[in-house]
């Protein structure tokens, strides 16, 4: 049995930033670390967080309790997918002292929303309405309309247009959201609004990682997407391989299976045994460490280290390791 990865896999910059700064207020604080939800959608990164003493607080709920009273000095590590100005405000009031490891992509994103919004446009959102990225942009434009779907933007934009047909309009997309369901988005709002600017503002990471799943599909008889239920960019990995390998199904009745897996323990035992399928894809989403990709290929070849993989391995820090200074000053590419 061949394994292959995808050509573009794993954590992006944005998350590999949020973490790194994580770690760094962990190992060089007397006070105690909290992050203000959980930072990156995987849980195995959060029990590692965790076991190097950065908590998670809940901060728009109840939870708060669990961190109060807040001591000076006290951290508040905002999240990749950034927060509300009123959260980041309202942590201040409380006594925290702020680190933002907003991936410097989301922040681009949050201030164009805030900019178009107080130049008078209506601004459409396209993304998942409970996701933290979109929330977090939503506070930075009120009255923006969050679409998940195409069918979501024509009834809002019809509504919209019912009420304000010269209202000017902006499409801004969740950086992670599918090539594909955006298209869909913007071009059924230009039915109704046809001189919506659409700000294209998906991050090249997602991109890459879609592009690189689809053509890893070709070549694989099955697929293997590594990371975090929750994770959304993963979510929409799953999403394109397995709308790639339905095409695939259509065209020549080959059947090629694509499975989500947060650990390598997930893995079927059909693809292990090594005689069901040729070839077998490996991907992860863009919050996936690199020691849980590891994992997924060392246990589908079945060995316990991945022979010359020390050579092989990427110029990029291991997923817990700290980098010498302080990574608030690296930016995703
Ligand atoms: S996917 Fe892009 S926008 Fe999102 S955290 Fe990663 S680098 Fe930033």
């Amino acid at each position: 049995m061949n394994v292959i990865r995808a050509s573009v896999l794993g954590y992006c910059a944005g998350v590999r930033r949020a973490v790194d700064i994580a770690l760094h207020e962990a190992a060089s604080a007397s006070h105690k670390v909290y992050t203000v939800g959980p930072l990156i959608h995987n849980p195995a990164v959060l029990e590692r967080l965790k076991s190097r003493g950065v908590m998670v607080s809940e901060e728009e709920s109840e939870a708060d309790t669990a961190v109060t009273p807040v001591r000076q000095d006290d951290v508040a590590i905002i999240r990749a997918h950034g927060i509300t100005p009123k959260s980041e405000e309202r942590l201040r009031e409380r006594g925290f002292r702020i680190t933002d490891a907003t991936c410097p992509k989301v922040k681009k994103n949050q201030m164009l929303a805030k900019e178009l919004a107080e130049t008078g446009y209506r601004v459409f959102l396209a993304g998942e309405k409970l996701h933290e990225e979109i929330i977090g942009i939503q506070g930075y434009a009120p009255g923006s309309i969050v679409v998940e779907d195409a069918i979501q933007a024509m009834q809002s934009a019809r509504a919209l247009y019912a009420e304000q047909p010269a209202v000017k309009t902006a499409l801004i997309a969740q950086t992670t959201i599918s090539i594909d369901d955006y298209t869909a988005i913007s071009e059924t709002l230009q039915t109704v609004f046809p001189a919506i600017m659409i700000c294209n503002t998906i991050c090249s990471a997602t991109r890459e990682r879609q592009d690189a799943i689809r053509s890893l599909c070709k070549k694989a008889d099955a697929v293997i997407i590594a990371g975090g239920r929750n994770s959304a960019n993963t979510r929409h990995l799953l999403a394109v391989a397995e709308s790639v390998c339905a095409a695939a199904y259509a065209a020549s009745g080959v059947c090629k299976p694509v499975i989500l897996v947060e650990h390598a323990r997930e893995i079927p035992s059909s693809f292990l045994e090594g005689t069901v399928y040729k070839t077998i894809g490996i991907s992860a989403g863009a919050s996936t460490p690199d020691d849980i990709i590891d994992e997924v290929e060392r246990t589908l070849r079945g060995c316990r280290r991945l022979p010359g993989s020390r050579r092989r391995a990427r110029p990029r820090q291991p997923a817990d390791s700290t980098r010498q200074g302080d990574p608030r000053n690296a930016h995703p590419k």
